[in-house]
């Protein structure tokens, strides 16, 4: 197969995603008083309506109702007053009503949308862009200093309700093949959720990856679920279609199901992709099917064929009369915004003098965000100068940190707001090198110490004085003089080799800044 990078050369390709969201942060499920609690004994959150027992008849929960409000508004969406909600067919055991109450074609929450800030490595995946200027706009994308904003519609942001869960005895893995019988918990069963589709606005896996981790930091923001990509309470759906570059006809799409990392969204896509373009260039067709992408075989494989939505029999549910909403209510739940990413970004850049780059990375991830925050207040005085390195240790070291162990909670992490500022205090009075800087980040993680106590033990100090500095530059200086010449012949390039040598000879103490700017001083006199 062809890499996803030569794939795109002469394809482009067409994303959409489904997003669900379990709203984990409510007490009682969608229309029924039961309690919401994950991991109770089973059957034991249960009444005759979320087992739907005849002549059971559902009330909304109000407070879901605004969670979703709050959602739409978040995403510059228009909330829609006048709804109903539908039945949609489903026969499976783990619902026991045999449908699944959910929104018509007029959802809550319609057309709104998110733009995506994209930078560095994650905007390469989308060609061309370095051939507009800054400002200048080419379709959904506009060309910004670092990369470019993706502007992506969200077509609509409706309400529905999860299913219970079967547990499957005897079988290998818990799965139904090869099991004796099964069991049905309605624990779950008509727990609130909703359901966000995208238009198909995204262009690179890297861009869907983005949009939900942007989505997230929004939804936690808004505390209406904890967002739990591995326990389930977020997931996504991705949508995949290629057409040849330059044509504007969609072509046929596959659906990736239940996506649960934010890693798997972007490679599953990537897969899909070169294996899409691998069919079309041999001739051959897609097939409109849904498709499970496996992380550790690292390939996609069908699922089932796409019912159509015909299939589902949806209408209006008798037992539910139409939703109105009032301008009180939506404007009641609008001033209970709170502070979205986007605002904490602009805020961090203008508070802290802080570039967009660097603010908006330190939003992506809330927690990061919140300990910035906790540095910063502990700065005092100091905030202005700590804030740049404190954002270079946060958006590089600690999210590379947490990326590499997602079970680890930042709050629970041996480095404190204190040892981070201490830390970025020693770098950022050039007491220690940034090379050392990685050596205590790491140090503090896994000995649970301070960083000066840990500089202290290893010896660590830079070198910054001057007189050092200077011996260990002329001795350098005169053991290479064939170099020496080759550098004042124009190879300017040696200045790597000679700051190597220098540093060699300090043991990696030297403070690179100086001992810079001491041989330029001698080498270009
Ligand atoms: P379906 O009827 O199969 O559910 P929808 O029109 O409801 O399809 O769209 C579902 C999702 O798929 C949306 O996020 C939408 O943006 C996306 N989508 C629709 N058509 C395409 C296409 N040709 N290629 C990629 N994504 C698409
Ligand atoms: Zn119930
Ligand atoms: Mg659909």
């Amino acid at each position: 197969m062809k890499t996803m990078e030569q794939v795109l050369k002469d394809w482009e390709a067409v994303i959409g995603l489904e997003v669900h969201c379990e709203l984990t942060k409510l007490e009682t499920k969608m229309f029924c008083g039961c309690k919401l609690e994950f991991g109770a004994e089973p059957n034991t959150h249960t009444c005759p309506v979320c087992l739907g027992l005849p002549g059971a008849l559902p009330v909304p929960n109000r407070a879901a109702i605004e969670n979703i409000v709050l959602a739409g508004l978040a995403t510059n969406c228009e909330i829609e007053k006048h709804t109903m909600f539908y039945r949609k067919g489903y026969m499976y055991p783990d619902m026991a009503k045999n449908f699944q109450t959910t929104q018509g074609p007029k959802a809550f929450c319609m057309r709104g949308h998110l733009d995506l800030s994209m930078d560095g490595r994650g905007a390469d995946e989308r060609l061309f862009w370095k051939d507009l200027d800054q400002g200048e706009v080419s379709e959904n994308m506009t060309r910004t200093a670092d990369g470019y904003v993706a502007h992506v519609g969200i077509t609509r942001i409706h309400m529905e309700e999860d299913a219970g869960k079967m547990v499957h005895i005897g079988g290998e893995e818990g799965r139904i093949a090869g099991a004796t019988h099964s069991l049905v918990d309605y624990n779950r069963a008509g727990t609130p959720l909703i359901e966000l589709v995208t238009e198909p606005d995204l262009r690179t896996p890297e861009e869907a990856r983005q949009f939900m981790q942007k989505l997230r930091s929004i939804f936690l923001a808004l505390g209406i679920s904890d967002c739990s990509m591995e326990e389930g309470s977020l997931r996504a759906d991705g949508n995949i279609s290629l057409r040849r570059r330059g044509t504007t006809k969609f072509g046929t799409k596959t659906e990736l199901k239940n996506i649960n990392s934010f890693k798997s969204l972007h490679d599953g896509l990537a897969y899909e992709i070169c294996r899409q373009a691998e069919v079309l260039e041999e001739g051959g067709v897609i097939y409109q099917e849904t498709r499970h992408w496996d992380p550790a075989k690292k390939r996609t494989i069908v699922m089932r064929v796409k019912e159509t939505a015909d299939d589902y029999r949806m209408f209006p549910d008798p037992d539910l009369a139409p939703y109105d909403l009032t301008d009180e209510f939506i404007e009641s739940v609008r001033a209970k915004l709170p502070e979205l990413p986007d605002q904490k970004a602009a805020r961090f850049a203008t508070d802290f003098g802080l570039s967009a780059y660097d603010s908006q990375h330190l939003v992506d991830n809330p927690d990061i965000a919140t300990f910035f925050e906790e540095c910063m207040a502990c700065a005092k005085g100091d905030a202005a100068k700590l804030a740049k390195p404190l954002a270079n240790l946060a958006i590089n070291d600690i999210a590379a940190y947490l990326n590499a162990n997602p079970e680890t909670a930042l709050a629970d992490c041996a480095l404190t707001p204190v040892r981070a500022l201490e830390l970025v205090r020693l770098l950022a009075e050039e007491a220690i090198s940034s090379k050392q800087g990685k050596e205590v980040f790491q140090a503090v993680l896994e000995e649970d110490a301070d960083p000066a106590s840990i500089v202290e033990a290893r010896g660590m100090k830079q070198v910054s004085d001057t007189g050092a500095i200077e011996a260990v530059v002329d001795s350098v200086l005169a053991e290479f003089p064939d170099k020496v010449e080759q550098y004042r012949g124009g190879k300017k390039g040696l200045i790597g080799f000679f700051v190597g040598q220098c540093m060699k000879q300090m043991r990696g103490q030297g403070n690179p800044k100086l001992i810079n700017e001491m041989l330029s001083s001698k080498l270009d006199a």
